[in-house]
């Protein structure tokens, strides 16, 4: 996962929003240079049903926050409960 550059901080609050755009091909996006990655792999069936809600909508956060930036990992989130997993 390539880094991100964050605006430089200035006195005043900043207020940033990411927006849900639908990824195509989730894997290909996450892992372009294995794409032999499956998605039972990596989330334990190919159905990436949410282990809480039983949703299979997610949303994968920005990599320019925190969680993704540190963790290094591309974090998703269930659309519906908020449940946070990663790929
Ligand atoms: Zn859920």
């Amino acid at each position: 996962m390539s880094t991100v550059k964050l605006p430089p901080k200035g006195r005043k609050p900043e207020f940033f929003q990411a927006e849900l755009v639908k990824v195509p091909d989730i894997m290909a996006h996450v892992y372009p240079l294995s794409p032999s990655t499956t998605l039972a792999e990596r989330m334990g069936s190919e159905d990436a049903r949410c282990p809480d809600c039983d949703d299979n909508r997610w949303w994968l956060l920005p990599r320019a926050g925190a969680a993704v930036r540190e963790g290094g990992k591309a974090y998703c989130e269930c659309l519906n409960c908020g449940y946070t997993t990663h790929l």
